[in-house]
């Protein structure tokens, strides 16, 4: 038992609070808004967070650990493949991201580093559940360019980015129509119906 149990609760005890208690302090990140938003779909989360603490094993990493003899990109053999390569400097992810936003309406502003790109994203719109939805965008498109990556390593093949941008926009609208609630204006709801539409 956690040191301090019995003494902390002698008056009165709750849940909520021997809970809270149990956790612990934590720090809060930034990104977790970004990475645990509810709306997303929770593998694609996890992927998130593994890209946002530099976890995910790229062929930069493995070189660094003397796994492997080179440590160039899978996809484009250009540069060293590290997360940022990955996500935000291949050209094959590059033209994923300009296309994804044409389908969201937004512009296409230079996205440099995973931790900050969120907010930019995030920034673009005022209504929360929009805002949300454009962020399982954005986990939806992490994970389907690892996915992609993946496949360049293992079956020697990449799919398409129009094919890449499709899945995302297939599997984000899926997900979030099963969220839909009442308080949900016919106006957002027609928006979704128009995401999914949009090609
Ligand atoms: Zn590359």
């Amino acid at each position: 038992m956690k040191t301090g149990f019995l003494t902390q609760w002698q008056t009165s005890y709750s849940i909520k609070e021997g809970y809270k208690w149990l956790q612990g302090e934590s720090r809060n990140v930034p990104w977790s808004k970004w990475v645990w938003n509810r709306y997303n779909i929770p593998k694609h989360s996890v992927i998130a967070w593994m890209a946002t603490l530099g976890k995910l094993i790229t062929k930069a990493h493995l070189f660094g650990i003397g796994v492997v003899t080179e440590k160039m990109c899978l996809m484009c053999g250009l540069q060293e493949e590290s997360i940022e390569h990955c996500f935000f400097q291949r050209k094959y992810s590059l033209q994923c991201y300009v296309k994804i936003c044409r389908r969201l309406k937004l512009s296409a502003t230079p996205m440099d580093h995973i931790n900050s790109s969120w907010k930019k994203w995030s920034r673009k719109y005022a209504c929360k559940r929009k805002k949300s939805t454009c962020l399982v965008v954005l986990a939806a498109l992490v994970y389907q360019i690892w996915c992609a990556r993946n496949c360049a390593y293992w079956e020697k093949r990449i799919p398409r980015p129009e094919v890449l941008v499709d899945n995302v926009m297939h599997s984000v609208c899926n997900r979030v129509r099963q969220l839909i609630n009442s308080k949900w204006s016919q106006g957002e709801k027609d928006w979704l119906e128009e995401l999914a539409r949009i090609q």
